[in-house]
């Protein structure tokens, strides 16, 4: 493993890169962008680098400091990294502040990994306020977050921001295909995604590619009772491991997806162009009896659910507004 694994993001690592080799790696870093596009694998790259004893400025993973960062037991290496926590709390910032004033073990200084870092509470990201204002020597905090507007003025100052964007398609071919999704399924997922393949994997993972047909029946109106159909796609969503939030998101965005298909298709364009091929003919009968119109009006639809999900409407409600909008 190198940073040259590392797919995609080539601005971003190259700067980190040039910072570690220089040692000037500032002690908060906040890596932001869409979600499921990679930020938490190369934050986790950075902090690999600054243990690994073997190789300048990268990660060999094959020295002693290496293979205990990569067991998550490395005595300089702090994560809180826990994907399905809504909150991280208080009590994880404090322990996390006592650790940072600690000598380091091995490495030159302690690195901490906050992974969605929008998640701190308001007190939480207090405490954390006056770490990153006088930073014990050495230790550097790498935040991620997707919505970096959920972290305080006062903490985003502090951190030397870092843009990242989504894949090309190409590269989030690349990530799905080593990542062992099923082939026939990659370049779909890619595009769905947007280049995220953190949300390609989660759609696949929670089955939501099997609503499809369901969505289609609803659009098409073959659904014998809508509601009733449109409420058992939204039991997927209301039933999951992850964040009732994000796997509504899932849902709006491959309904988006499937309504852009059926617009291709209804506008006469070339068969290529069209993402869910394993649908067809079946995406061909719906969009002969559905105008574009009536296409565009349920994307609007979707994109309204979308902002209200990013300004943080209750989910329960965005849902019962997709019941209706979906039937
Ligand atoms: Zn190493």
């Amino acid at each position: 493993m190198s940073f040259d694994s590392v797919v995609g993001h080539a601005r971003v690592v190259e700067h980190l890169r040039s910072l570690l080799t220089a040692d000037r790696l500032p002690h908060a870093c906040l890596l932001h962008g869409e979600e499921g596009i990679g930020k938490y694998c190369v934050a986790r790259y950075t902090a690999l680098a600054r243990l690994c004893s073997a190789a300048p400025a990268d990660a060999c993973g094959r020295c002693h400091d290496c293979r205990l960062g990569l067991a998550g037991a490395h005595p300089d290496l702090h994560a809180l990294d826990e994907p399905e926590a809504v909150s991280l709390r208080i009590e994880q910032i404090r322990e996390l502040i006592a650790l940072s004033a600690r000598t380091p073990y091995r490495a030159r200084g302690r690195t901490f990994l906050v992974r969605d870092a929008h998640r701190l509470t308001e007190e939480a990201q207090n405490a954390l306020l006056k770490t990153l204002e006088e930073p014990p020597p050495g230790c550097v905090l790498l935040l991620t977050s997707g919505r970096p507007e959920g972290l305080l003025p006062t903490i985003r100052s502090r951190c030397q921001e870092f843009g990242m964007r989504p894949l090309s398609i190409p590269d989030a071919t690349t990530v799905l295909e080593r990542s062992g999704c099923p082939p026939e399924r990659v370049g779909l997922l890619a595009r769905i995604s947007g280049g995220a393949p953190g949300k390609a994997l989660a759609l696949e993972a929670g089955g939501f590619l099997e609503l499809r047909a369901a969505l289609l029946d609803l659009v098409g109106g073959d659904a014998a009772d809508p509601l009733e159909t449109a409420e058992q796609v939204l039991a997927r969503v209301k039933t999951g491991e992850t964040g009732v939030r994000g796997r509504t998101e899932m849902l709006v965005e491959l309904w988006i997806s499937v309504l852009r298909d059926l617009l291709v298709l209804g506008v006469g364009a070339a068969d290529t162009l069209v993402w869910h091929h394993d649908l067809e003919p079946r995406l061909g009968a719906v969009a002969a009896r559905r105008t574009p119109r009536e296409l565009e009006t349920r994307i609007e639809a979707a994109g309204r659910a979308l902002r209200a999900l990013a300004v943080n409407a209750s989910a329960e409600l965005v849902l019962s507004d997709l019941a209706l909008a979906l039937a």
